[in-house]
């Protein structure tokens, strides 16, 4: 059984956890705050207790996959016999490097540190570490027991070897794992968010309305949300941090993001998880209500 840890217990690092776990890995889910770890503890029995419902993993199984996690505060402890780091802590540059640091001198020699960051440079986190070779992206998707895609992205430095071993990590998961290149967005985000932000410009233009905008990309485009939709659940601070790190990284101003969405979260509308955004989201996330604002 392999030895892995995972840093960060938050809505990325229990669906890492979870799905490591599920398929056989040891896990050390790390976080430097107890109840986080509690709670993702009880995420991933609920949502473990979810596919026992629908038969798709036997009572069982669910027993041994928790059997598998134990959770640490200390990264030290956690990571003394690992051979595979994947970081899902904050996105904050400066936290991350530290974290980096910190895992190259606590974690063995040969062990591969992955991060699962959104935005921030791979080849920048190997920099501070004296193993280039074995830095690596591993960026999964929300909601990561569900989602086929890691997109494992290759820094400046990394190896063919550690490269290959991530492909092959990833296949043991169930998932479909991309080799890309390490530049601003990557490709997942260089793609959707400006996506997004056209879609912000079309409604600050007044083109069209909230509703129209994303019916016109879900039932004309198969997209399964719109992109208005999306970015509430995405959090409109962390779309328009990406789109930030894409203008400045690629010196486009085609990237520049839109002053609406700049005002919107100034003003703390961040969608999903402020209550508002697009959309209103006191009642839930189940019924789409157009948040009063932008109603016609
Ligand atoms: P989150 O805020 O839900 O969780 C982050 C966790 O990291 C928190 O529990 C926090 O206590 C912990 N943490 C902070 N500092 C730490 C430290 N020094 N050591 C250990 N743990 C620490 O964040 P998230 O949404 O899970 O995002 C995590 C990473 O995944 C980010 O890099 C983000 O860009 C990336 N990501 C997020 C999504 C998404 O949809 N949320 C999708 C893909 C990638």
């Amino acid at each position: 059984m392999m030895n892995v840890a995972v840093i960060g217990s938050g809505t990325m690092g229990n669906g890492i956890a979870h799905v490591f776990a599920q398929h056989g890995f040891s896990v050390a889910l790390i976080d430097i705050n107890q109840s986080a770890l509690d709670k993702a503890l009880g995420t991933i029995g609920k949502n473990l207790d979810r596919q026992v419902a629908k038969g798709s993993l036997s009572e069982a199984d669910k027993t041994a996959t928790l059997g598998r996690i134990t959770s640490y505060t200390s990264l030290a402890e956690g990571v003394h016999n690992v051979e595979l780091v994947v970081e899902a802590a904050t996105e904050n540059v400066d936290l991350k490097l530290q974290i980096f640091r910190d895992l190259d001198q606590h974690a063995p020699q040969n062990a591969i540190l992955a991060s699962n960051t959104s935005s921030i440079s791979i080849t920048k986190i190997a920099a501070v570490t004296k193993r280039a070779d074995k830095i690596i992206g591993m960026h999964f998707m929300n909601p990561v027991p569900v989602m086929k895609l890691v997109e494992v992205i290759r820094g400046y430095a990394t190896s063919d070897e550690v490269t290959s071993r991530i492909m092959e990590i990833s296949r043991q998961l169930g998932k479909t794992p991309t080799e890309v290149n390490d530049y601003p967005g990557f490709v997942a985000n260089r793609i959707l968010m400006p996506m997004i932000n056209e879609a912000i410009i079309t409604l600050f233009e007044g083109v069209a309305g909230v509703e129209e905008i994303d019916t016109v990309m879900k039932l004309g485009m198969a997209h399964p949300m719109g992109p208005l939709q999306l970015a509430d659940f995405i959090g409109l601070d962390v779309c328009l941090a990406i789109l930030r790190v894409l203008h400045e990284g690629l010196g486009n101003p085609k990237y520049a993001p839109c002053p609406l969405l700049v005002n919107m979260v100034m003003a703390g509308r961040l969608g999903v998880k402020s209550g508002e955004g697009f959309y209103t989201w006191g009642h839930g996330t189940k019924d789409l209500i157009v948040a009063e604002r932008f109603k016609k």
